[in-house]
């Protein structure tokens, strides 16, 4: 599949590498939106949050617990983070395989852009 996140999960591409288990691969963004910027990416390929249906859904606590670790890994679980996922055209969303950005190291603004 022409997927450029399958790619980085099976090594393909590079990236670096924050956290990985048997469900879900995290990374630094190559473009940051902030001072730490990564991404967390389920290893089985979802299109958008859309296609994740109910035996899937504990996927979503997966991604949840793994973004618990990196803020205790990387310290930042104490000043706070964000965590965003973009949906199809309005949400902003430009690659195609489900991915939650994991946000820290500056105060975020609200409402979002
Ligand atoms: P979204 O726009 O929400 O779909 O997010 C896609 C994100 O993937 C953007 O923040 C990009 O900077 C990031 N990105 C695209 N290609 C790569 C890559 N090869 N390595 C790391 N991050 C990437
Ligand atoms: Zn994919």
């Amino acid at each position: 599949m022409d997927c450029i996140f399958c790619k980085i999960i099976d090594g393909e591409i590079p990236s670096k590498k924050i956290y990985e288990d048997e469900f879900v691969y995290a990374f630094e963004d190559i473009e940051r939106a902030s001072p730490i910027h990564i991404l967390i990416v389920p290893k089985k390929h979802f299109e958008t949050i859309l296609d994740i249906k109910e035996k899937d859904a504990n996927l979503i606590g997966t991604v949840f617990m793994a973004a618990n670790k990196i803020a205790d890994k990387l310290n930042f679980g104490k000043k706070g983070f964000r965590i965003v996922t973009n949906c199809k055209g309005d949400g902003g969303q430009t690659v195609f395989h489900v991915h939650f950005h994991l946000l820290a190291g500056r105060k975020m603004l609200w409402p979002p852009g």
